[in-house]
């Protein structure tokens, strides 16, 4: 065992250990708040509703708190875990069920798609480590098509933005982007009591299922990531301003657009209409710009 694990002051309640002697000393750099409470794990279970037929991916298992009621019921449950000594830890507790197999590495470079390919087939679970939060969730985005649906523990303030709607002041780039790909529901609360060590920060789970079809269509899906970050970098801005570089205030007028408001009155429709109309305009640019090589010869 290393030294690590032999300073540990965790309870055993803390710690989820089972009362196989296991002791971790939990590592900020990781994000490591473990779950402990048991309400809250049995909510967590209830919001999953995991299927005999399932293919789990539990991503930050940390020391198996989730893990071991999610293998109860389902066919086959990959684990992604960065900590070496958790990811030993598990392989020695759960390694024995061959439905279990653990991958040790960060998410971040992970590769889904090695797991499956058979379309919305992957159910997503983590109580994700905050620092890497929303990378993770747009990485996992990467994989879209082959999942069916994501749970996540995240920061109460984060799924505030996931969740926000038009006109919300934590309406923005998070949301509207995270609500083209995929449907979005703030599940509940879970209070910093629930972890230990405990957080300074409240959390919440969401679902994120994603969309078999957009809620709305783009020509170019890069081009309306743009113009939401543009619009949203200053978000005092009107949009006739935040969005000079992209657009004139009479085209984007000609789209029905009022150009006085601030970014946050905009709906994702409303983008993806001004997103739409600068693709067509540079792709007409880009049409024409062999046509006046060839004039020039
Ligand atoms: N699921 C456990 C629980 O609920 O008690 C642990 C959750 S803890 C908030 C986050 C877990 O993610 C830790 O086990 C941590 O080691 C792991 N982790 C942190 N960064 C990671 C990464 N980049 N890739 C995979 N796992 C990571």
């Amino acid at each position: 065992m290393s030294d690590s694990r032999n300073k540990s002051k965790r309870s055993s309640k803390g710690a989820d250990l089972q009362n196989d002697g296991f002791q971790h000393q939990a590592r900020k750099r990781f994000g490591q708040n473990f779950l402990h409470d048991q309400n809250i794990i049995q909510k967590i279970l209830q919001s999953i509703r995991p299927q005999d037929s399932d293919h789990i991916v539990e991503i930050g298992p940390g020391q198996g708190a989730l893990t071991r009621h999610l293998l109860q019921t389902c066919s086959k449950l990959d684990a992604v875990e960065l900590d070496r000594d958790l990811a030993a830890y598990l392989v020695q507790t759960l390694g024995d069920d061959s439905r279990f197999a653990l991958q040790q590495g960060d998410v971040l470079k992970f590769d889904f798609s090695t797991l499956t390919d058979k379309p919305h087939s992957l159910r997503i679970v983590g109580n994700l480590p905050y620092n890497i939060s929303t990378p993770c969730m747009f990485h996992l985005l990467n994989y879209q098509a082959l999942i069916s649906d994501m749970t996540f523990m995240l920061q109460l303030e984060v799924v505030h933005r996931l969740a926000a709607q038009a006109g919300d002041p934590n309406y923005g780039r998070l949301g509207l982007m995270m609500q083209y790909y995929c449907q979005v529901e703030h599940l509940f609360d879970v209070p910093p009591t629930a972890f230990t060590p405990q957080p300074k920060v409240c959390s919440a789970i969401v679902r994120l299922t994603p969309h078999k079809t957009p809620p709305v269509q783009v020509i170019d899906v890069s081009c309306l990531q743009e113009v939401i970050r543009i619009a949203f970098t200053k978000r005092r801005k009107t949009l006739r301003n935040s969005l000079s570089t992209l657009i004139s205030e009479p085209d984007l007028s000609a789209l029905g657009i009022d150009t006085t408001l601030r970014p946050e009155k905009l709906s994702l429709a409303d983008y993806a209409l001004i997103s739409d109309s600068i693709s067509q305009a540079r792709s007409k640019s880009r049409s024409a710009a062999p046509q006046e090589e060839s004039n020039v010869k």
